[in-house]
Formats: structure tokens, C-alpha cells, sequence
């Protein structure tokens, strides 16, 4: 069953970036349209499980850098008022990842030029010159073909940029992939933290475990509740048998320390497996080639941009994969510790977001144009969601002006988003 809708916006991918694109293009009066595989809005927060919001506020003194959507969400969950200068801490987290998908949905019912379609995956597009003429998705009424006036990409992947022939780049190593679990029913003791690192350590000699992390073992969302990052599985995320078998190794590796804990660590004897994530999470795959690329120089001597859209702070943040596991400076269960270069904060330009070759495209989030280990920075929630508003913002102002995004001045989409107060920090 087809849906009538010729979109001025359409947005592909409803998770960080993607569900502030659609916020801000529908509140700014753009007919929209949100188009997500999964049955919610989120992205890595609810697709995974992950309650932190990195990039919402500078490490030294916790002053908040984005006043966008990111911040209206951490007040809608109650985190902390939208009159604050400053939040508990620059990553603070959200208690509630099934109360965070019901906000998302209301905020989506609230605004009336929004449509979106859940279970509903973009699988190509057809081009005819410099434009994306047709948006194909595939869905439970078949392939579906929408023909928006922009698209913004906010797949994580770059899945639209691809399909279109927009130059993309891949790392030869990629970050690994993880899965997120929870285990409910653990009692914390001082030693506990130390006792289920030795497991993982034995178990990695032993075979039993090819990878792990920390194992970071935190009691975030109830105080006899494990939550859990510790895995870490090397996988092509954009080759569909690998990510398969990356799923299928994220949860044994799960299964498996749960069931090592239960058996040898004091306070896991009671405790059963509560879930993982949906989905195994993915930190790299493509990035475009745009009409700017971030470096890491850039974010080093936190360079200004008169098109300056979104802000930038968290640390160069690049974790090892298997082929660093082994080598002198990084042990299985260690970070990267590449560089952990910390700025205070740094501009996004809105060229970082417009692609190469196609003119009625955007793309926001992980996946925008960037250096490796730039992205390894802006990668992070809070930085996507402002990505994703920026681009919302300017997808919407070009169907205004009868533009395409190509043509937008970056420093009116800066001065729209200031308008809102929402935008690049002023300092
Ligand atoms: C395991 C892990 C841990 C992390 N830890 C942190 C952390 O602690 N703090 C932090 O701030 N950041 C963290 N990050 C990084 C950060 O969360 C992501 O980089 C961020 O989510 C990027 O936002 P995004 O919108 O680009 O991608 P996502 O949030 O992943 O959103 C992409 C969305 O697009 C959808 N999608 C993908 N392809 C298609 C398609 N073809 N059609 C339709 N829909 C599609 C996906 O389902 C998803 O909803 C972590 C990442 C991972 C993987």
C-alpha cells in the first residue's frame, strides 16, 4: 500500500541527527517526511540502549555548548532545565531508554507537516543529472518511491550518499562493533569491577573471548542493574553477511561473560540476563567526501568557520579493533589511546554536511564529511543531533527559497538556527 505523499524533506534515518533533521524541517514549515528501518525513533540511543549524550557541554566546567534539540530532550527526560547554563556533567545520561522512544514518538505526533514511516528501509534512489529524483524504500507495502524536494541522509552509514554516487570513503580498519547488554540482579561489592575484568583477561587467553572492553561494568539505570559495553567484535558493517555474523558474535560473547560472571564472580550469583540492544552498534563505516572535510587539525586549533552550523567538543575518541589488540600500546580490554585530544569546543561547517555531486542532498551525523579521526570526535550523540538540526534547518530554508541545499549560504542557516537560539556555541 503505497502513501501519497511528495515530501519537501525527506529524512532517512530517524536517529540522532535524522530526529532532529525532521524536528527542525517540520517546525520550520517544510512538509516532511522520517523514514526509519527500525519500529522507533533514537537511533544508537534506542537501537542499542546507550543513555549518554556526549557533546552537550564542555569537559573543564560543564558549560553547555548546544542549545538545540539535544538540550530539549535532556529536559523533556528531566535531566535538566532549559534555563541552565550548565549540566551535571559533559556526558550526562538519560534514565529511561523506553521512555526516551515514547518522547521521540510525541514529538513526532505534535508536529503536523511531519509524517514517518517506521519498519521502513531506504534500499536505493534513482538520480537524473545532479539530483536525487527518487527515494526507494522498502517497507511492508512494497518498494515505495518518494520523490522529495531535498534529502537528508542521516543514515549513519551514508546509505543515500552511496546509492547516488556521491563519493564516500572507508577506512581500511574500522572501530569495532558493539553490543550492549544489562544483567539485573547483581549485588556491587568494592571488588567487584576488579574480579570481572580477571575473568575477561582468563577467558581472552583462553579463546573464549577474541575481544573485549573495560568490561566498564556501571550501575546506570538501577542500583542492582549492570549495564554493559564491553563488547567488541571487528566486522564490515556495510557488508550484510559480516554484519550478520557480527550479531551472532555479539551476543555469545554476551552469553558468555554473563554465564563466566554468574559462575565466578561474588554478587553475580542471583543475577539473570535482562537483554541486549536491539541492534549491534556501529561507531564508522562510510564517510562522505563533502564540499569541506573536518580534520582533526581543525578541531585541534579549533578553527572558526563563517558557515559554522553545529559545535563539536567531545575528545578524538577512536577505539582499536583487532588489528591494534596485540600490538604494544593496547591491551584487549584497552581503549585506543591514539591521542584523547580534548577540546574545548569547535565548529562544524555546514560544507562538512553538503556532498560532492548531487545537488538536493545533505547528510548529518557520523557520516558527514570528515577525517577518520575527526569523526572519531564528531561522531558522538549531542554533536549528531546538532548536525541533524543544522541540516533540517537548511533543507527547510531552501524549499523556501526555492533553492537547492548546494546554494544555501551557509551563514544564513547560521543565523536561522540563531534566530532559535539553537546553532554553534557563541561562547
Ligand atoms: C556501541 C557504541 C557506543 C557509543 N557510545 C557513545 C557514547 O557513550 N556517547 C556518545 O555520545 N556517543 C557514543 N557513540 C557514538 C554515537 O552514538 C553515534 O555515532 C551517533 O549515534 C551518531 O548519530 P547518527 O544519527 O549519525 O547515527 P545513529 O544514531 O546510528 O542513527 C542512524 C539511524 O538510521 C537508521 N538507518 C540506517 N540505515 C537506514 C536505512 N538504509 N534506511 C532507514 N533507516 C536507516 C538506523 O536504524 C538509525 O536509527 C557510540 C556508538 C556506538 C556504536
Amino acid at each position: 500500500m503505497a502513501i501519497d505523499f511528495t515530501p519537501d524533506v525527506m529524512v532517512c534515518g530517524a536517529g540522532c541527527a535524522g530526529i532532529a533533521a525532521a524536528l527542525q524541517a517540520a517546525r520550520r514549515g517544510a512538509k516532511t517526511l522520517l523514514v526509519e528501518r527500525a519500529g522507533f525513533s533514537g537511533g544508537i540511543i534506542t537501537t542499542v540502549g546507550l543513555p549518554f549524550f556526549d557533546g552537550i557541554a564542555r569537559k573543564h566546567d560543564k558549560k553547555i555548548v548546544h542549545r538545540g534539540i539535544g538540550l530539549e530532550f535532556l529536559v523533556k527526560m528531566g535531566v535538566c532545565k532549559a534555563s541552565d547554563d550548565t549540566v551535571y556533567a559533559h556526558n550526562p545520561v538519560i534514565r529511561n531508554i523506553e521512555r526516551f522512544k515514547i518522547l521521540l514518538d510525541e514529538l513526532i505526533t505534535a508536529e503536523p507537516n511531519l509524517r514517518v514511516l517506521y519498519h521502513s528501509f531506504v534500499a536505493d534512489t534513482v538520480t537524473k543529472g545532479n539530483r536525487v529524483d527518487e527515494v526507494l524504500v522498502a517497507n511492508k507495502g512494497g518498494i515505495q518511491r518518494f520523490r522529495p524536494k531535498t534529502v537528508i541522509d542521516c543514515t549513519g552509514d551514508a546509505d543515500v550518499a552511496a546509492r547516488s554516487g556521491v563519493p564516500c570513503e572507508t577506512s581500511p580498519e574500522l572501530m569495532p562493533l558493539t553490543l550492549h547488554f544489562r544483567i539485573g540482579h547483581v549485588q556491587n561489592n568494592p571488588e567487584l569491577r576488579q574480579r570481572c575484568r580477571e575473568v575477561l583477561v582468563k577467558a581472552h587467553e583462553e579463546g573464549k573471548l577474541k575481544n573485549f572492553y573495560g568490561p566498564g561494568v556501571s550501575f546506570m539505570f538501577a542500583n542492582d542493574e549492570v549495564y554493559l559495553h564491553a563488547i567488541r567484535v571487528k566486522a564490515n558493517p556495510l557488508d550484510p553477511e559480516d554484519l550478520t555474523r557480527a550479531e551472532m558474535q555479539g551476543r555469545i560473547d554476551a552469553w558468555t561473560m554473563y554465564e563466566l560472571w554468574k559462575e565466578k564472580v561474588p554478587g553475580f550469583e542471583n543475577s539473570y540476563y535482562i537483554q541486549s540492544g536491539p541492534y549491534i552498534g556501529i561507531r564508522e563505516s562510510r564517510r562522505i567526501l563533502g564540499q569541506y572535510i573536518l580534520t582533526e587539525e581543525d578541531i585541534k586549533n579549533e578553527k572558526k568557520f563563517p558557515d559554522a552550523v553545529a559545535t563539536g567538543n567531545w575528545y578524538l575518541d577512536l577505539h582499536p579493533n583487532y588489528a591494534t589488540v596485540g600490538s604494544a600500546n593496547v591491551k584487549p580490554g584497552g581503549l585506543g589511546g591514539l591521542d584523547g585530544y580534548q577540546p574545548d569546543h569547535y565548529d562544524i561547517p555546514y560544507r562538512s554536511l553538503l556532498p560532492r555531486k548531487i545537488d538536493n542532498l545533505l547528510v548529518a551525523g557520523r557520516c558527514h564529511s570528515a577525517t577518520r579521526l575527526a569523526q572519531s570526535s564528531s561522531r558522538v550523540t549531542v554533536t549528531a543531533m546538532a548536525m541533524g538540526q543544522a541540516a533540517g534547518m537548511a533543507a527547510a530554508l531552501a524549499s523556501e527559497k526555492q533553492k537547492n541545499v548546494q546554494e544555501m549560504d551557509g551563514v544564513k542557516v547560521r543565523e536561522a538556527l540563531d534566530q532559535i537560539h539553537a546553532g554553534p556555541f557563541a561562547g
